[in-house]
């Protein structure tokens, strides 16, 4: 399947969450057998070179294309949740939006000091939601061997900000 093709399944909402977003839903895509086939094998190829020890999802489209990941490469899944959702211990951090902060939470002990791991996430915009999230497993001792997203907005230059704190980051398709 081609790229364009992959892309015409991904529906744009006008107005979502907040009048003059355009936001990208990737749950047409996923609904499609082979459109969910064609990405997830395409992230495979990507991820797979790198022999990661982890596959870490950020909540929750992060979830679903993190779990088919590491399924894939036959690796373990580890979640990074909104504050307050994981059940056991968990370190965190705090990182600033548009308006107000945010905070995001992780298991202690599932991103073990040396582990080499990959982040995912369905789409970056301004990457303050993926900086934030590689900030917290480096500050756990694990090394982020990249980031990668379904979806990369470059116009909001989060792919540009990850790669300057040293993050190789890659998307499968771009709205421009
Ligand atoms: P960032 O922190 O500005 O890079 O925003 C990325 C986070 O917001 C990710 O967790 C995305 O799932 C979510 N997000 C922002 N814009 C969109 C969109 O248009 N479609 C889907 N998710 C979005």
């Amino acid at each position: 399947m081609s790229r364009d093709t992959l892309t015409a399944l991904v529906r744009t909402i006008p107005d979502f969450p907040k009048p003059g977003i355009q936001f990208r839903d990737i749950t047409t895509l996923l609904a499609d057998g082979e459109g969910l086939r064609e990405l997830v094998e395409r992230l495979v190829a990507i991820a797979r070179p790198l022999d990661a020890d982890l596959i870490v999802g950020i909540e929750a489209r992060g979830f679903i294309l993190g779990a088919a990941l590491a399924t894939a490469l036959g690796k373990g899944f580890v979640p990074v949740r909104k504050a307050g959702k994981l059940p056991g211990p968990t370190v965190g951090i705090d990182y600033v939006l548009e308006y107000g902060t945010d905070r995001l939470e992780l298991h202690e002990g599932q991103a073990p000091v040396g582990s080499r791991v990959i982040l995912i996430d369905d789409l970056i915009a301004t990457g303050g939601t993926a900086i934030a999230a590689a900030q917290l497993l480096q500050e756990q001792g694990a090394s982020v061997l990249m980031a990668l997203f379904a979806i990369d907005l470059p116009d909001l230059g989060g792919m540009a900000a990850l790669k300057a704190q040293g993050i190789p980051a890659e998307a499968i398709l771009t709205f421009e």
